[in-house]
């Protein structure tokens, strides 16, 4: 497929890792951000290919795994009630909440459908007037821009009976997070190419430069990632600390700014818990005061602070932050799994967890594991 199979191509992959082993002298740890890449770099091996100096550690870039337990709770409370009908996408219905799933609210009786896009969302509260249609809105700043277009429009078309249960997060707060953390390793990052083609990559300019790190817009083939990589080893060999792009046919230094200003015009920043992490300072997106209408969690405040307990098992938050790979965690595999999971980064298909099993990615009898689940996928 013209624009997919020359990114896979192996051999033009092999020239820049071949170039890459060539420029490296000493040992560095790269993170990338994003769940899509750590999913291709594990899928494809790349990790494997690279010279020994090179480490890989895994970003919280998923944003299943990163929405927090307290929401999915809230999600399953709003969902359980007879006068809503509960939009999402597929992927949240699966995540399990203290108690129960979406899927399980479905099959008991709640009205949960899975949508496409939050503008199928809005569809659905036109077709049923009498009932509140809440939409969960999750993600990185990838999706903000078409959930805040839903709200804009919701209040355009006069649709009072629509609302948002908002869980948007950002990606340069995690980014300072991780580098100000007491036991940070990472000292370079591959950012999340479709969050650049929305947001440009001016703001990571001062954390390149306040930190002295290297980050390199990058996308999500494997040639991309290999490219991108090859720019920033030579960034840290060299001693430089810019952003760079890896990625030119999608993004640009600004971004795409109408996609911006509908942001702006509908979200403004606010604190925001991340699962395995916690609160992070300035690190989410809130409907604005003039959008309170739509907001689920003000349009249902007995869906309240519900109390919450992860398993004490779980090391997602040091997964999340690159300081340990998922095979480390004494539950992965066996107490832990994509059925079971107990923690952010196994939820998702897009978590690290979920990509280290998926793909077998320790020990003799787990690579087995991993060859036939690929083989039956
Ligand atoms: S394997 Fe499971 S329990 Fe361990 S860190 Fe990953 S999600 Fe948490």
């Amino acid at each position: 497929m013209k624009y997919l199979d020359e990114y896979r191509d192996e051999a033009a992959v092999r020239v820049v890792l071949g170039a890459l082993a060539r420029t490296v002298t000493r040992p560095w740890t790269i993170m990338e951000i994003c769940g899509g890449q750590t999913h291709s770099i594990i899928r494809h091996g790349l990790d494997r290919l690279l010279p020994p100096q090179v480490e890989l550690v895994h970003g919280p870039g998923c944003p299943v795994c990163v929405t927090p337990l307290e929401l999915i709770d809230k999600a399953i409370a709003i969902a359980s009630r007879p006068d809503v009908i509960f939009t999402s996408y597929g992927d949240m219905l699966r995540v399990p909440g203290s108690e129960k799933d979406l899927f399980r609210v479905r099959s008991e009786g709640g009205d949960v459908r899975i949508v496409y896009s939050p503008l199928d969302a809005l569809a659905v509260a036109r077709q049923n007037p009498t009932k509140t249609v809440v939409f969960f809105a999750i993600g990185f700043e990838t999706t903000a821009p078409a959930n805040a277009m839903a709200v804009w429009q919701a209040r355009q078309q006069g649709l009072t009976n629509f609302a948002m249960l908002v869980s948007h997060v950002t990606v340069p707060p995690a980014i300072t997070a991780i580098l100000e953390s007491p036991g940070n390793r990472v000292q370079a990052f591959l950012a999340a190419g479709h969050v650049c083609t929305v947001m440009g990559w001016t703001e990571y300019e001062p954390l390149a430069q306040r930190y002295h790190v290297p980050i390199v817009v990058t996308g999500f083939e494997p040639l991309d990632i290999a490219e991108g990589l090859l720019m920033v080893v030579r960034q840290l060999e060299e001693g430089r600390a810019e952003v760079e792009n890896a990625y030119a046919r999608s993004v640009q230094r600004r971004g795409n700014p109408a996609a911006q200003a509908m942001i702006q015009s509908v979200f403004e920043p606010c604190d925001r818990a991340w699962r395995g992490i916690g609160v992070i300072p300035m690190s989410g997106y809130r409907l604005r005061d003039e959008f309170a209408l739509y907001d689920a969690e003000r349009r249902f405040p007995d869906a309240g602070v519900i109390a919450v307990r992860e398993s004490p098992l779980c090391i997602s938050g040091l997964v999340l932050q690159g300081r340990r790979k998922p095979h480390e965690c004494p539950a992965f595999g066996r107490e832990c799994t994509p059925q079971t999971p107990l923690g952010a980064t196994m939820v998702s298909s897009e978590g690290a967890c979920a990509a280290y099993y998926r793909y077998g990615r320790v020990g003799a009898q787990e690579l087995m594991i991993g060859r036939e689940l690929n083989e039956h996928s």
